[in-house]
């Protein structure tokens, strides 16, 4: 039944995708109408919470699910991003990593903790073929990239997924990053935003086929990632870039990315992931504010 449900949900909405541009407002709530007949017609599951859909939004997520993908708005490092366990937001932090400058990228902003429902959508998008979910979710970026976007001098940065090897990437039939990257676009052309990045996947590839970077402690993710990646110094010379990930946790494999990028004469790289991982905060969504376990350099009371 619900693989019916998709083929049907799917074959419309290619024939959707089709139609000229003068029918944007027709397109979109054909699109609802279709979502909605789809979900009555063929009841399935939200994949996050288990519960019968009755209204999804648009990729098959109970409503109730999707407003619970909430942003961090606590304390953050300032440089990398990592959510800090402190009540105090506004205050400018510095994490232990960053301190010792262990990061070649210049800065990093996440959407959310990779915890709960969000770190459940990073995994249905990466490893159970949702390859829909992407645009929604890059979409999500506009936060992290807005509170970043005053610091990149280019009118046109340039946009790039965190490259998958070929390999890898004709195993999963996608790459989540790119997905990701797409939809931040998409949302910064519907809002007209002035500064328009470039999407730019081929600045950037993967040339050395890894051990997936969980499971492994810090060092050994250096190790593993270490001269992994080759960029095409024409295209990056003297550019600012964005570089888009999913899933953000020690950053060694997006600082192994800005070093390259950087050796090729990238000006900046700034780092886009949709969630950030952290001991500080583990897979049980803790608020700001209540206790957490403090990690080495980590506690803002040092910072
Ligand atoms: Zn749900
Ligand atoms: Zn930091």
């Amino acid at each position: 039944m619900r693989r019916w449900r998709h083929y049907v949900a799917n074959e419309i909405h290619s024939y959707l995708s089709a139609v000229p541009n003068p029918l944007p407002l027709l397109r979109t709530l054909l699109r609802r109408s279709l979502d909605g007949f789809c979900a009555v017609a063929f009841p399935a599951a939200c994949p996050l919470c288990g519960e019968e859909l009755s209204f999804t939004r648009g990729i098959g997520i109970c409503n109730a699910c999707w407003l619970s993908l909430n942003p961090w708005r606590g304390a953050i490092c300032d440089s990398c991003g990592i959510p800090l366990a402190s009540e105090i937001v506004g205050e400018i932090y510095l994490c232990g990593a960053c301190r010792r400058n262990e990061h070649y990228f210049d800065r990093a902003r996440s959407y959310g903790l990779y915890s709960g429902h969000l770190r459940e959508a990073a995994l249905q998008l990466k490893f159970h073929g949702r390859e829909r979910w992407g645009g929604k979710l890059g979409a999500l970026l506009i936060h992290p990239w807005r509170q970043l976007a005053g610091s990149v001098k280019e009118s046109a940065p340039l946009l790039a997924p965190v490259p998958l090897h070929p390999s890898r990437q004709r195993e999963r039939g996608f790459n989540q990053a790119d997905l990701l990257a797409r939809g931040l676009l998409l949302e910064l052309r519907k809002l007209k935003s002035a500064a328009l990045p470039h999407f730019e996947p081929r600045c950037l590839r993967r040339v050395k086929a890894t051990a997936p970077q969980s499971g492994l402690h810090h060092r050994a993710r250096l190790e593993n990632v270490r001269h992994g990646f080759s960029a095409s110094a024409e295209r990056v010379r003297g550019r600012d870039i964005i570089l888009v990930d999913d899933v953000m946790t020690t950053g060694a494999t997006v600082s192994a990315c800005a070093r390259t990028l950087k050796q090729a004469g990238a000006a900046q790289v700034i780092v886009l992931t949709l969630a950030r991982a952290t001991p500080q905060f583990p897979d049980g969504a803790m608020p700001p504010g209540e206790p957490a376990h403090r990690v080495d350099g980590m506690s803002p009371a040092q910072t």
